[in-house]
């Protein structure tokens, strides 16, 4: 969930998980749920045809990390969907969880009004999501795609995000 101006609810997950690991701060990622089951063949599917390009293009930049393999697919086999609501929100885009093998992500109104280089950033950060990733600690903020707040302008996964899915995968 990429949020503009509140907290997400995601916050309340990561404090809980840092109460639970001892020393926590050994690290910065942060992990949301489960694997998906077949991480070198990561159905993706986008249904909103204007913007599937684009969307599936910066979804892949996660093939950065040599543990995963995002590809496009039909609809019936993909583990990550994807759509583009008009729908105004409080955020730009949000990551639905069904299981660890079947995840939806919405953007929404305030997505399509930024500019591209928001855009892309924000579809990295929601397939991170997708993938099993929190947000990161904030001080690691300038490491990760998984920022909550604020961007990088570095629309494909750094060095905090290949760690944590080194670590998930
Ligand atoms: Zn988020």
């Amino acid at each position: 969930m990429k949020k503009k101006f509140i907290k997400s609810i995601s916050l309340l997950s990561i404090l809980i998980i840092s109460l639970l690991i001892p020393n926590s701060t050994s690290f910065a990622y942060v992990f949301w749920n489960g694997p998906i089951s077949t991480p070198k063949s990561i159905g993706i599917y986008c249904q909103s045809l204007a913007y599937s390009s684009q969307i599936n293009t910066y979804a892949k930049k996660w093939n950065q990390c040599p543990e995963v393999y995002l590809y496009e697919s039909n609809s019936s086999i993909a583990k990550i969907h994807s759509l583009v609501s008009s729908t105004s929100s409080g955020s730009y885009a949000t990551t639905y969880y069904y299981g660890d093998d079947n995840k939806s992500i919405v953007f929404y109104k305030a997505w399509q009004t930024s500019s591209t280089a928001i855009q892309n950033e924000t579809i990295v950060h929601e397939f991170g999501h997708a993938l099993g990733l929190a947000h990161t600690q904030s001080y690691n903020n300038s490491m990760s795609v998984m920022r909550e707040f604020g961007f990088n302008y570095k629309a494909y996964p750094l060095s905090d995000d290949k760690a944590g899915i080194s670590a998930l995968y």
